[in-house]
């Protein structure tokens, strides 16, 4: 059965995932046969590098022997147990775990099964939590522009991603959106740290002015990666926590792409040495295999809704695969990895590669950044590199670079004119090396 063949009974059935489906009457849908490390192998035997760890979820590549070995043994325990009264070894586990590695004092875990539903549930949590203390002008949220915390009308409400975002306005929720700290915005001679002190202004004076009805601030802590993978300085959060605490408003870390090693440390909030009262987790947590999130939170939080029954304040959410153990059993097999492999300390090598291995693209007439924290790297194509001036979206530049990168084996799926690598960790420097030449290719391409 060839690609052709798989393609066609797809496109009669299914309707994919932020597709705009006309597109596939010139592009051809891929569908995958099977997967090995980074590589994908399509029905025609064609293999790509996955250089986007599928949508940034996969982190020890396609058919881990381990995570596999993990889930076939899961399987023959129990596939899935409700979690309201009811309990299993590898959700008890793995929250014993996540409590240990994640910044100090955060010690419950509140599962769900996608990021989308963990940033929900840690904003009904926030504004729960005043509410269970009486505070009940407190209904708002703070947000940075140019951020994305997932697609419900919860997330897409704290989220400033207009191509995702402005159809469905009027069913959305008002937040406060405060300029973001993005480095790409920096002025000539200034840093990314003196970036970071320059835009908090923004911030505190958001704070200062509304903390009265403001639940929580919520970011996503050094990389705001749907909204083109722009970077900021971590300065920036560790100067958000300490606003946060002074005006008495939560601060939700959104560490659903950037956690697990993404931006090089296993959180991204320990690079500013910061506690969020909230912290999302999914992607990376079960190395891409199942669905899984969670929020993790502190003592003060849970205090706030531990009451006798018939007080109400109890947090009342769920979802049917809550917690789900094949899930949590592949999401201990991943933390076992980056504790037997000692993985992040490899990624810092590896890191290194990839940003060698684009340096020479900054010399480039249509690139105005290339901008790099741990394993996330990003590259800016622009019209106008004296101006920074972007080209057209319509253009879609991004989309020949994508199909560029198809003909020579790589899946490089760019976010409008901004290609990026956030590879599974298993890569090697060759194949490093081999996705750079793929980029630059493209890029070649796409700016003529
Ligand atoms: N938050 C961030 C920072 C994300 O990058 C994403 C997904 N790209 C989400 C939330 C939403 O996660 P999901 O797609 O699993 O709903």
């Amino acid at each position: 059965m060839s690609n052709q063949h798989w393609m066609q009974r797809d496109l009669s059935v299914l309707w994919h995932p932020c597709t705009q489906m006309k597109d596939h009457e010139t592009l051809p849908l891929i569908p995958i046969r099977r997967g090995e490390g980074v590589w994908l192998e399509d029905f025609d035997g064609n293999r790509y590098i996955d250089a986007i760890s599928s949508w940034w979820v996969n982190i020890f590549g396609h058919a881990n022997p381990r995570i596999n070995d993990a889930l076939k043994a899961q399987l023959d325990e129990l596939e899935h147990v409700i979690l309201a009264g009811f309990s299993h070894q590898p959700v008890i586990e793995l929250s014993e775990r996540l409590v240990a590695l994640t910044p100090e004092g955060l010690n419950h875990c509140f599962y769900a099964d996608n990021g989308s539903s963990a940033v929900e549930v840690a904003l009904k949590m926030s504004f729960h939590y005043w509410r269970n203390l009486g505070k009940r002008d407190k209904t708002r949220f703070i947000t940075l522009s140019n951020s994305y915390h997932g697609e419900t009308l919860g997330t897409l409400a704290v989220g400033d991603v207009a191509l995702y975002k402005s159809t469905y306005e009027p069913l959305l929720m008002e937040a406060i959106t405060v300029p973001s700290p993005d480095c790409y915005q920096r002025e000539a001679g200034e840093s990314c740290r003196e970036v970071a002190e320059r835009m908090f202004v923004h911030m505190e004076q958001a704070l200062a002015r509304h903390a009265d009805e403001v639940c929580a601030v919520i970011v996503e802590p050094l990389i705001q990666c749907a909204g083109s993978m722009r970077m900021y300085d971590p300065y920036y959060l560790t100067l958000l926590r300490e606003a946060c605490d002074r005006h008495g408003v939560h601060l939700i870390a959104d560490e659903i792409a950037v956690g697990f090693g993404r931006t090089g440390t296993l959180f991204a909030c320990e690079q500013a040495g910061i506690r969020p009262d909230f912290m999302c987790l999914s992607k990376g947590i079960t190395a891409g295999y199942l669905p899984l999130s969670v929020v993790l939170t502190h003592e003060q939080i849970y205090q706030a809704f531990y009451d006798d029954y018939q007080n109400l304040t109890a947090f009342l959410h769920s979802h049917s695969y809550t917690g789900n153990p094949l899930a949590c059993r592949a999401a201990l097999a991943t933390l076992d990895i980056f504790e037997q492999d000692d993985v992040i300390n490899a990624n810092r090598a590896l890191a290194q590669v990839m940003g060698d291995s684009v340096a020479h693209l900054k010399d480039h007439p249509h690139v105005a950044d290339v901008r790099q924290h741990g394993m996330t790297l990003a590259v800016e194509m622009v019209k106008d590199k004296a101006s920074g001036e972007p080209y057209p979206w319509q253009e879609r530049r991004g989309l020949k670079v994508y199909q560029h990168a198809l003909s020579r084996g790589a899946l490089l799926r760019p976010l409008g004119n901004v290609c990026y690598m956030m590879p599974p960790y298993v890569i090697t420097p060759e194949q490093i090396h081999l996705l750079a030449e793929v980029m630059s290719e493209g890029i070649d391409l796409a700016c003529r």
